[in-house]
């Protein structure tokens, strides 16, 4: 399957949908720290954040490549969907764990644009990357959990109705092995009483709209575990290749954003009586984030691939996030340099896209964690942590 040439139509009217969002929008709502609303009402109309949902329940029912060629456009276009990815990277623990129950009461109001399921808790301050170390306690009375604790970076929390929460239900010291004893719970949050649940937003250096959200006797209903009580752990792993994949993809669309400005400028800019892009200091640099890129890209694909065929990827997962953040990161360098000082002025769009490439070389995994997994998991060498 040749994914970029895949889902042509699809690319192109993305493409249209966001020429209706150009850089003065997203200047805006970065400079006001603003949710880009009307952009995620846009993509919610249009039907492109329900893809992975089944026909059933109101989705498009297509598979991950589809959604991955979306979020690529919409980065390629200069836009960002941060604002709303976690709708498609969660919506696979929903599909794939959720009871019956909870996919008809929810994914028909998520296709249809009506629910957010965008907020996705599992960093906590204490914890961090040792997910298995956080602290969250949900304890079950009487039919509901009481949830207490403190998650951080929860993005989206205060623009979404339904959050897909991993917690403890068993404490740490009465677990065998330290992934069991963590549960996934659907909350609801338009349901949750007043007082129980509080968000409070945190200011990044990019407009995330992330948070830190925080528990106090949040009442839950059994009815919103997800799968069984303990193996949350499992679940939440199993959706972590397709949101690898997923930001991978809009990783490349931010690279060859970048590339097609820092291509454009070097040749429209004439220093010294001809354009800049005739130096090779200059051309060399560009080349070489684009080749970067189209390396990267590959590794994307035949992650993609293996996803769509039903494989579990982790390795080509884990590796395209790394290549492709990678490839946005020293594009973004390039692109910058190659605009001297107009790399810094707002207006540019250049210095906004430039923070938000930053990010993912820290989320959703960081590099040395990927690193990691592939010194352990996919060469054999000890465990470092
Ligand atoms: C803007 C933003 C949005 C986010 N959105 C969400 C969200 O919606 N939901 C959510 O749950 N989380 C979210 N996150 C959290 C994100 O996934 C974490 O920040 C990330 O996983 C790193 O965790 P940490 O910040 O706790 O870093 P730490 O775990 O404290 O690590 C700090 C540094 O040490 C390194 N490190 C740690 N352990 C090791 C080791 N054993 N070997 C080598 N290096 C190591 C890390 O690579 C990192 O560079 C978001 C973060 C940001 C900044």
């Amino acid at each position: 399957m040749d994914y970029a040439l895949d889902y042509l139509e699809i690319r192109a009217e993305v493409r249209k949908l966001c020429t209706r969002f150009p850089g003065e929008y997203w200047r805006r709502c970065d400079r006001e720290l603003a949710y880009p609303k009307e952009f995620v009402r846009a993509l919610t109309e249009a039907g492109y954040l329900s893809v992975l949902i089944p026909q059933e329940y109101g989705g498009a029912e297509l598979p991950i490549s589809a959604a991955a060629a979306i979020l690529e456009e919409i980065h390629h276009s200069g836009c960002n969907a941060a604002a709303c990815h976690a709708q498609m990277y969660t919506m696979g623990t929903v599909l794939r764990h959720g009871s019956q129950d909870q996919k008809s009461r929810y994914l028909p109001g998520i296709a249809e644009g009506s629910l957010r399921l965008q907020a996705f808790g599992v960093t906590e301050p204490t914890s961090g990357t040792d997910t298995t170390a956080l602290r969250t306690f949900a304890r079950l009375e009487n039919g509901h959990y009481i949830v207490n604790g403190q998650k951080i970076w929860t993005s989206r929390a205060a623009h979404s109705d339904l959050m897909l929460l991993l917690c403890r239900t068993t404490p740490l010291e009465q677990v065998e092995k330290r992934t069991d004893g963590l549960s996934v719970l659907l909350v609801d949050m338009r349901e949750v009483p007043d007082g129980t649940l509080t968000i409070r937003p945190i200011r990044t250096m990019m407009n995330h709209a992330t948070t830190e959200v925080f528990f106090d006797d949040m009442p839950v209903p059994r009815s919103a575990l997800v799968g069984e009580e303990g193996r949350g752990f499992r679940y939440i792993l199993s959706g972590m290749n397709a949101e690898r994949i997923l930001i991978a993809a809009e990783c490349v669309g931010d690279a060859k954003w970048f590339i097609d400005r820092a291509t454009a400028y070097a040749c429209e800019r004439r220093v010294f009586g001809r354009p800049i892009g005739q130096n090779q200091g200059i051309q060399f640099p560009i080349a070489q984030a684009y080749a970067g890129m189209r390396a990267a890209e590959l590794v994307l694909r035949e992650a993609v691939r293996l996803y769509d065929l039903g494989e579990s990827p982790g390795e080509e997962a884990n590796m395209a996030k790394m290549l492709c953040a990678d490839a946005s990161w020293s594009a973004a360098e390039v692109c910058v340099q190659t605009h001297g000082g107009f790399g810094f002025a707002e207006e540019y769009d250049i210095e906004r896209k430039f923070r938000e490439a930053r990010l993912y070389q820290v989320a959703p995994i960081s590099t040395n964690l990927v690193l990691s997994y592939i010194s352990e998991h996919v060469l054999g060498m000890p465990r470092s942590y």
